[in-house]
């Protein structure tokens, strides 16, 4: 055998084994299937078929294949084309299997969806058949068919027809009657493209929303109880306000009345008192002396309450507008400590004033005088014999600060607070309740406040008390002067 007929024989047997093993590939193997399978096998066996009629001629056997040869050869391009087409009608075909699998699986997932969602799905037309409902939709159909043969309970389908007709729709609420109770339902419409139909179609969404409508009734109706309540309870308040408003101002009146007729007996008396003490109608002894200086400090005393009381009784407004204009402090300082010298010599209590006298402010002389006044008798008052009380300036650039300090009783720090309230007195050890009756400071820091003032205590219990009126510069004051004067 010479080599020519050894690759003849080599190509056979290549080609008699893809033509075997093409017949025995199972037409189930993927991209090849029945329609690719046998027109292969048949290319195969043509090849077959050249190779054995080339092996016979060339091994000189026979040449008697070779005249059919040319057949084959032509057999061979038509055969090769309906490989190739059927190889991408083959792709083709697996490409649309593989699409239509796809889409299955995404319906299901829809369909899986739809049916878990907590709504009501459905698919209605605008005569109220149903196309399809999802689980949730299913509880209201009466039959389980499937399709158009489904239908709804009269109420229900009485809004779904409202909402495939005026669709495109957003969770509207509408009351739908169910076996003679009524409920609401939550609407959601989508208009389906029906395309060359007639037949209107949607999608409906709905949800039984009857728990949170009722609870929203109900809130609806707490808030208007509520506000009514409040409407009522204000209404009563401001009866009250305008019943209390005006027993504060007949007591008031009352008070400052009461205060007034106390004086003018209380005055009569000081002054017989006095005239008695001086001796006029006839002389004294030593007791009738001694006695009638009673009276005349109890009278004082009396005079000194009487007065507090009805300066209370005024009130803010009794106070009158605060006029600032500006001062000597100093000598507005003098002129208070220079009569009350006398007390404090009754008292044996040493006094004094170191207040230069060119501190120009502007203030309401009066005003301040009285809260310095009171705060100067308060520290003679609770200063033994032999103490002493200094009334002291300091001019500053942002206030200037009046000073009372004594080196009396002093005052507890719980006590230092509730000392400025009206009517607070404070009892201290072994002492007799103080005289008085607890206004002075009130009337101060009442004071203080009108005009705009900071009053502060700083005090030790046995060692003494320093009062503080801090009187602002500029448009602090002004702000407080606003205030007062409005
Ligand atoms: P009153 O002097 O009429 O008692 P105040 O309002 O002036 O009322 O004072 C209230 C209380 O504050 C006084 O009772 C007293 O206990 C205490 N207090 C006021 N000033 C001083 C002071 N300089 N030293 C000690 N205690 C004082």
């Amino acid at each position: 055998m010479n080599a020519i007929s050894l690759v003849d024989l080599v190509g056979l047997i290549g080609f008699l084994g893809a033509f075997i093993l093409m017949l025995l590939t199972p037409v189930r193997a993927r991209s090849v299937g029945s329609g690719l399978k046998y027109p292969l096998a048949a290319a195969i066996g043509l090849l077959v078929f050249v190779s054995l009629s080339n092996v016979l001629e060339h091994a000189g056997v026979t040449t008697a294949l070779d005249a059919y040869e040319d057949y084959v050869e032509v057999l061979f391009v038509p055969l090769i084309a309906y490989i190739l087409f059927s190889r991408s009608t083959v792709e083709q075909l697996a490409a649309a299997r593989s699409a239509r699998e796809a889409t299955r699986r995404e319906h299901a997932l829809l369909m899986n969806v739809v049916d878990t969602a907590p709504a009501g799905v459905m698919v209605a037309d605008q005569d109220g058949a149903i196309w399809f409902a999802n689980g949730e939709a299913r509880q209201f159909v009466d039959a389980t068919g499937e399709g158009a043969s489904m239908s709804l309970g009269e109420g229900l389908r009485h809004a779904v027809v409202r909402a495939v007709t005026t669709a495109p729709m957003r969770m509207t609420r509408v009351p739908v009657e169910i076996d003679g109770a009524e409920r609401w339902f939550s609407l959601s419409a989508t208009p389906l493209d029906s395309g060359e139909s007639r037949v209107r179609q949607a999608v409906v969404a709905f949800q039984d929303v009857s728990e949170q409508v009722a609870s929203e009734h109900e809130l609806e109706q707490y808030r208007e109880d509520l506000e009514m309540q409040v409407d009522r309870r204000t209404g009563e308040l401001l009866t009250l306000n305008r019943q209390l408003e005006a027993a504060n101002q007949t007591g008031q009146r009352l008070l400052a009345n009461v205060s007034h007729e106390l004086r003018t007996p209380l005055n009569s008396i000081l002054g017989f008192t006095e005239i008695l003490l001086k001796e006029t109608p006839g002389p004294l002894n030593d007791e009738q002396r001694r006695q009638l200086s009673f009276v005349h400090t109890s009278g004082g005393q009396l005079l000194g309450m009487v007065d507090s009381v009805l300066e209370m009784a005024r009130g803010d407004a009794g106070h009158g507008a605060a006029v600032h204009v500006p001062v000597d402090l100093g000598e507005v300082l003098s002129q208070i400590v220079t009569p009350l010298e006398v007390i404090a010599a009754e008292r044996e209590v040493a006094i004094r004033c170191t207040c230069p006298q060119t501190s120009i402010i502007e203030t309401d002389a009066d005003k301040l005088g009285q809260v310095v006044r009171n705060l100067v008798t308060n520290a003679i008052k609770f200063t033994d014999p032999g103490g002493s009380v200094e009334v002291s300036l300091e001019v500053g650039d942002a206030e200037t600060i009046v000073r009372v300090t004594d080196d009396g009783i002093g005052i507890d720090p719980a006590d230092q607070e509730r000392i400025f309230e009206a009517f607070k007195q404070v009892m201290s050890e072994g002492r007799l309740r103080p005289s008085g009756v607890g206004l002075g400071l009130a009337i101060c820091k009442e004071l203080c406040d009108l005009l705009g003032y900071g009053l502060e205590v700083l005090s030790v219990p046995g060692e003494g008390s320093t009062f503080a009126v801090h009187i602002p510069h500029g448009p602090e004051a002004d702000a407080g002067r606003h205030e007062g004067t409005e």
